[in-house]
């Protein structure tokens, strides 16, 4: 019998967490825990380089494990840590595949032994001259090992002429273009960076141990939570910083800038605000949760919920990653005098993983009943508004609309914590096509709210989804896939690029 494998529910997939750490007795088992905390943020492959000094050969050398699956999987035994991942210092990648293809290869830390010593590199983000890029290095030479946008910044740093790795990496990071935060192993340090823009996140942390403090580097700060460490800063757009002994000794760690000339504002990726980051992560500076309660909070004044009877309006998130903005939409609105409750209305299985389907199932509608499930006696003759952090083909919000129509509600409304999906993201995240997104096939919300078979449907404004971010001097904001104005232009179609095919 045949059976279809599936993974998620309606959303764009997440693109990758990142993770370095040095001068730690156990890097390699911290590199381990900060990805556990950042599985959200890819759940196809994993993988981890320690670096440590090899007595008898008197020289550095790396360890490296890469496997497909969850990170639990991926490092079963926990042997290898100590046996196999040695070392003061580690990076750290998960993997969903924004391009290339699963292969063993494709999966990242990507590392090299070159003619200045030894280099591992794992990054998130995705470059818009890849295509040029690879055709310039094939006709120099060059054999890929992988189909993935990444291996070419371990070419063009081996293919520079400069003397140190560190000017060789920003050689390299001023030829790529696109969207990178990169975690860096060199022979003695450890390098953070970030594209000029900043459009994908990445913070510093700091933790002590028994042989001094511990410097780390993370996509989202729930990595420092899980091993103790502090929160530092972010690091900047256009900035490379570096942790090397001299950081251990005196605290300093080295910054630098890729591009002489740093943009004025950085566009760091605001849909990390509205759906991809956890809640309880740091980004960009700013505490995710803060955002998304206010995010709420707008919608809620921009599109209350009235209705004409005295019965409370049961506020239900779309699980998990609504919760925060709709207890931010519930207490709102109930301070705006229409009587609303925060509830629990939709439970998320979260035991699932990858599921099989049987032939002649509906396979959408089984999928999103694996994953989701009513609370029939919230549901059952209320006023319900269900609130999602964004729509993107309609189709989980179609099925979950005909599941709590079945518990037989007295009203069912729709909010959404973000504008429609409109276009596709080129730096990063996995969205359908243009054509698959369902605000390309009506008119406006009230026609979406018609498809979805809701008694109405409300987005929230671009100006007040700009209005709940941070603001500040220096920061501004990618909002392209509800725009369609790409701050980097997008010369080659590089996030589809792969060899395969
Ligand atoms: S297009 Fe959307 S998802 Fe992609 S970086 Fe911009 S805001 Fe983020």
């Amino acid at each position: 019998m045949n059976h279809t494998i599936f993974k998620e529910i309606d959303k764009p997939e997440s693109n990758c967490g990142v993770f370095g750490i040095y001068n730690h007795p156990e890097a390699s088992l911290m590199a381990y825990y900060g990805l556990f905390s950042m599985q959200h943020r890819g759940q196809e492959a994993a993988g981890i380089t320690s670096f440590f000094y090899d007595e008898a050969k008197q020289k550095m050398k790396y360890a490296n494990h890469r496997g497909p699956g969850l990170i639990s999987e991926v490092f079963s035994n926990p042997a290898i840590f100590n046996n196999v991942l040695k070392g003061t210092a580690a990076i750290a990648h998960n993997r969903y595949s924004t391009t290339g293809s699963t292969v063993k290869t494709n999966i990242q830390p990507f590392n090299m032994i070159y003619k200045s010593g030894i280099m591992s590199l794992a990054h998130n983000g995705n470059l818009t001259n890849t295509i040029e890029l690879r055709n310039k290095l094939l006709e120099d030479g060059t054999i890929f090992q992988t189909t993935t946008d990444s291996e070419i910044f371990m070419h063009l740093i081996a293919h520079s002429k400069k003397t140190t790795q560190l000017e060789q990496i920003i050689e390299a990071l001023n030829i790529a273009r696109g969207a990178f935060s990169l975690c860096i192993l060199t022979n003695d340090s450890l390098i953070g960076a970030r594209d000029p823009l900043g459009i994908r996140p990445l913070s510093i942390g700091k933790l002590s141990t028994p042989t001094g403090d511990s410097y780390v580097l993370a996509s989202e700060s729930c990595a420092f939570d899980i091993i103790g460490a502090e929160y530092i800063r972010t690091v900047e757009h256009n900035e490379i910083v570096v942790i090397d002994q001299d950081t251990v000794k005196t605290g300093e760690i080295k910054s630098y800038k890729i591009n002489p000339v740093t943009p004025d504002k950085c566009k760091n990726c605001i849909f990390e605000y509205v759906y991809f980051a956890r809640p309880d992560s740091k980004i960009f500076g700013e505490n995710v949760d803060k955002v998304r309660r206010k995010l709420g909070k707008n919608l809620a004044a921009e599109s209350p919920v009235i209705k004409d009877d005295d019965d409370k309006v049961n506020v239900v998130p779309v699980p998990d990653s609504s919760n925060t903005a709709t207890l931010g939409y519930a207490t709102e609105n109930d301070r705006l005098n229409y009587p609303s409750k925060f509830e629990l209305g939709l439970i998320r299985n979260h035991y699932v993983g990858r599921s099989f389907i049987s032939p002649g199932q509906d396979a959408r509608e089984i999928k999103v009943k694996t994953k989701i499930n009513t609370v029939k006696g919230i549901m059952n003759g209320k006023h319900i508004t269900i609130v999602d952090d964004s729509i993107v083909r309609g189709t989980t919000s179609k099925l979950l609309v005909k599941m709590i129509r079945e518990a037989e509600p007295k009203s069912l409304d729709m909010r959404v914590t973000s504008p429609p999906v409109k276009f596709p993201c080129h730096y990063g995240m996995d969205f359908p096509s243009k054509e698959e997104l369902i605000a390309n096939h009506y008119e406006n919300e009230v026609e979406i709210g018609k498809a979805i078979k809701v008694d109405s449907l409300k987005y929230l404004s671009i100006e007040k989804l700009i209005d709940s971010v941070p603001k500040g001097e220096n920061i501004d904001y990618c909002t392209a896939c509800f725009t369609g104005e790409y701050p980097i232009p997008i010369e080659d179609n590089s996030d589809k690029y792969s060899t395969e095919s």
